[in-house]
């Protein structure tokens, strides 16, 4: 009967934390979102005490007739989504997703070609310190120098080298539309499975607005919680029966055990959600919004890599103004404005410093932001960053202290969760 205010009242307190933090800051990192309420009450809700190991229908569990009501409509509604025919929606994330496809479909010591971690690939595409570097063959591919865009000659080239059994096409800094159906060609002239991990653009392929990895990929994975705008934990889709059968088993019994029921529950809300025509709308502000964004901070005299975005995200190359990355994340954040370093393409500088920062409009695009309060959330990031680069890596307090003002009266015009 006890509520967590009085059960537990350190972790309550930092959860109001973290919900005026949200309210307050303008949250400009690529792979997050605003989940709606119902979404929120799915994932809070009674199936999280369920275990139903096994699939709708083939549990080893009683007692599962309600929670296969909810993996059902999370099935029904990924297939309608992106117009495929099977979809696994229990990979509690989206590494587990991959993972999952790799178990289904290769062996340890098979060779992978995936984008490389400072390209904009992700963890999970066959970087040395993650198991899809340590367990497989990982071959890894770029950008082009000239143009800061997926090198489709070198794919192609590593690919009859190299031989792969599996390679994965999409990542998590990658501003630009992927050409699927050349890295199909080129999948097919090895015979290797196309894999697209669609993690970040997937609400934008659910919505029409970005193409779809199909009829190109063998499979798809991808999170639920970027710009799908779901509970946080990945998914599989394929229209391939036999591949379907195969990642069935990679994720139970392969890989996990009792899925999050409460979880999946959520997933359907979010999908649909998405399914409405309201979601369309929604995708087609976040992509104006990014380039609002990014034009305006051109303006500034900053650069962005590829010269903007066709997507949610870009990431800003913050040399012209002489400053990193880690210390422009700690500035930004220093007046409410949330975002993370990320390396550019040939980024000079280590890791952990960065000349780049990746900036993604899905969160912000949901609390009701557009293109004007874009383009005000660049001259704020721009006079930020000029702090920096006049005062040291200290920055500029009195500007970051105005802009933090500024950041916070407009934050209260769109306010976040109103009624929790
Ligand atoms: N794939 C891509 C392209 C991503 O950007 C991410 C998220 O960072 C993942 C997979 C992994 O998702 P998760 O953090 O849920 O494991």
């Amino acid at each position: 009967t006890e509520n967590l205010e009085t059960r537990d009242p350190d972790l309550f307190d930092a959860i109001q934390k973290e919900l005026g933090r949200q309210r307050h800051e303008i949250e400009l990192i690529a792979s997050e979102n605003i989940v709606s309420k119902a979404v929120m009450e799915a994932q809070g809700s009674v199936m999280t005490n369920k275990y139903a190991e096994g699939y709708p229908g083939k549990r080893y569990y009683g007692g599962c007739q309600y929670v296969d009501i909810a993996e059902n409509l999370a099935i029904e509604r990924a297939c309608k989504m992106f117009g495929c025919e099977f979809a696994n929606v229990q990979p509690n994330s989206g590494s587990q997703a991959n993972q999952g496809v790799f178990q289904a479909l290769i062996k340890p010591g098979d060779t992978i070609l995936g984008m490389s971690l400072d390209a904009g690939g992700h963890l999970t595409h066959g970087a040395r310190p993650n198991q899809s570097g340590k367990w497989f063959n990982a071959v890894q591919y770029g950008v082009r120098q000239q143009d800061q865009q997926i090198d489709y000659d070198q794919i192609e080239a590593l690919a009859e080298e190299h031989q792969p059994k599996l390679i994965v096409a999409g990542g998590s800094a990658i501003p630009r539309i992927i050409d699927f159906a050349r890295m199909r060609e080129i999948a097919d002239k090895v015979g290797a499975y196309l894999m697209v991990d669609m993690a970040h653009f997937a609400g934008l392929v659910a919505a029409g607005i970005y193409p779809s990895p199909f009829p190109h990929a063998h499979v798809a994975t991808t999170t639920t919680h970027k710009t799908l705008r779901g509970p946080r934990g990945g998914m599989i889709v394929t229209n391939d029966a036999d591949i379907a059968k195969k990642v069935n088993s990679a994720i139970f019994p392969g890989i996990q055990g009792g899925p999050l029921m409460h979880v999946i529950a959520a997933k359907a809300v979010a999908f649909g959600e998405a399914l409405r025509p309201e979601f369309v709308d929604y995708q087609k502000q976040v992509v104006a919004n990014a380039q609002a964004l990014a034009d305006e901070l051109m303006k500034g005299g900053l650069d962005i890599v590829t010269g903007g975005t066709d997507s949610h995200l870009m990431l800003v190359d913050l040399r012209p103004k002489g400053v990193k990355g880690n210390e422009t994340e700690a500035a930004l954040g220093r007046a409410h404005i949330t975002c993370n370093k990320n390396g550019i393409p040939f980024d000079p500088e280590k890791p952990t410093v960065t000349s780049g920062v990746r900036l993604g409009s899905p969160a912000a695009t949901s609390r009701g932001f557009k293109e004007e309060e874009f383009r005000q959330i660049a001259r704020w990031i721009v006079e930020v960053v000029d702090g920096l680069a006049a005062n040291g890596a200290e920055g500029n307090a009195e500007i970051e202290e105005k802009v933090k003002a500024e950041v916070e009266a407009l934050c209260k015009q769109f306010p976040v969760y109103p009624t929790l």
